[in-house]
């Protein structure tokens, strides 16, 4: 039984000077119950808390850790590069490197632009399919997440799910209005969307593979007939890959299901943990990015020389290691396989959904292929089941809008532990 009462104390304090206690809202726990843990440190498939507790990690910090915590590849490039300042504000033969590494592995980007976070690698690549355009309008899907930009935090996913508010306030009825939303997987939808809104639609943009309605799966032909759509319709294919880019394949989504987008964006295992995201695409779009074009995109520590260590070195890593790829693969199946099993023993019949190293278990018996279908799992028996996974060391996503991300340093005996809590917990949450 874990008990966090440092933690707890921390929570209270922190609710005094930060907007419910926290950095992130999801990171509150609210959707399920109690507080969260405060976490001092973390190594390869394990983070500590304040109090002392060991929880084995499969969030990952939201995805960037494919390889643990304080991977030491990642880690020696860091610290090599802390000497030399830790910013310049000038260009750097760094960011030439991982610029050329990026289209190397990345099969729709020709150039990139480097920027701070998956939020800003959406708004700007959105801005930039606009001026290419000359378009105002923006498909998105219900349930998917690109980031906390204005014209994103419609039928959001991820944090405003979570806590109700996927229109959040702030957001003007005139941002609003040039956002039209379809169902995930749902081409016939988006087809009457663009008729209807002849000349007009500047970019549709998708998770490839959707990480924040809880994982959703692309069906069959959905991504090839927004390809082809888009091509007849002179409109810009966006893949927010910043969770699937480098987790799926070295190439991300677009590798693994053999579709090109017009332009991607990037995020998380990017940075190798450092705060860094991107945005790129063919050439003839992205020349349309200041200074060679007239979009305007900048930032005071873009291509920092610490994150782009971080990134660097990942990312080699990445490429370089193309068995870490199925070791995932095949780790990730042995829990999935092995809660199905656990599922299937105690009379239990729920939806797991799958692919490479992410998954989701849903508390609904129909399968899930959008937000309306992951909207019928009950949240309260996630909750009970996410709090008993906790007592029994294992660190989940606190929302049933989320996907979980194994990493490498996850062995054997760890699927084991999990399993073994994941058994349990399953009874406990039914009771
Ligand atoms: N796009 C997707 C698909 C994401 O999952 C996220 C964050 O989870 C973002 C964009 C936003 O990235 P960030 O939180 O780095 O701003």
């Amino acid at each position: 039984m874990k008990i966090a009462p440092i933690s707890e104390e921390l929570f209270q304090r922190a609710q005094h000077s930060i907007p419910g206690g926290v950095n992130s809202p999801v990171r509150a726990f609210r959707a399920v119950g109690g507080n969260p843990r405060f976490m001092v440190s973390a190594k390869g498939p394990y983070m500590f808390d304040e109090d002392g507790n060991r929880y084995i990690e499969l969030i990952n910090s939201w995805g960037p850790m494919i390889l643990g915590h304080a991977a030491e590849v990642v880690q020696e490039a860091v610290l090599k590069a802390i000497p030399n300042s830790l910013s310049f504000g000038a260009p750097t033969r760094k960011e030439i490197e991982i610029a050329e590494l990026i289209v190397d592995m990345v099969p729709s980007i020709e150039k990139v632009r480097m920027v701070n976070s998956g939020t800003e690698a959406t708004m700007s690549a959105v801005r930039v399919a606009r001026g290419y355009t000359g378009r105002n309008k923006m498909i998105k899907f219900e349930g998917c997440y690109h980031g906390h930009g204005d014209s994103f935090l419609i039928a959001a996913g991820s944090g405003a799910i979570t806590l109700g508010v996927p229109d959040s306030p702030g957001v003007t009825q005139g941002v609003a209005a040039d956002t039209l939303t379809a169902p995930y997987n749902d081409l016939e939808a988006v087809k009457r969307l663009v008729e209807a809104n002849k000349d007009q639609v500047a970019a549709i943009i998708l998770e490839p593979v959707a990480g924040n309605m809880g994982l959703v799966l692309p069906e069959q032909g959905f991504l090839q007939g927004l390809r082809d759509l888009c091509t007849k319709e002179g409109i810009v294919l966006i893949f927010d890959e910043v969770m699937t880019g480098f987790r799926l394949a070295p190439g991300g989504a677009q590798q693994l299901f053999g579709v090109t987008p017009d332009m991607t964006t990037l995020g998380k295992i990017i940075g190798g943990g450092m705060p860094v995201g991107a945005y790129g695409g063919k050439k003839e779009i992205m020349n349309f990015v200041a200074p060679a074009g007239p979009v305007y995109q900048a930032g005071t520590l873009s291509g920092n020389p610490i994150a782009m260590s971080a990134g660097m070195a990942m990312l080699q890593y990445l490429q370089s290691h193309p068995e870490v790829y199925t070791n995932l693969e095949q780790t990730t199946s042995n829990m999935v396989n092995g809660m199905k099993q656990n599922m299937q023993e105690l009379g239990m019949n729920y939806t797991i959904n799958h692919v490479g190293s992410m998954f989701s278990i849903f508390f609904t018996e129909q399968p899930v292929t959008d937000f309306e279908s992951a909207k019928t799992s009950d949240t309260t028996m996630f909750g009970r089941y996410f709090n008993s996974m906790l007592q029994h060391g294992v660190y989940l996503a606190p929302s049933q809008y989320e996907s979980l991300f194994v990493s490498t340093a996850i062995t054997d005996d760890l699927v084991q532990e999990y399993l073994q809590a994941n058994r349990e917990a399953l009874q406990e949450a039914s009771r």
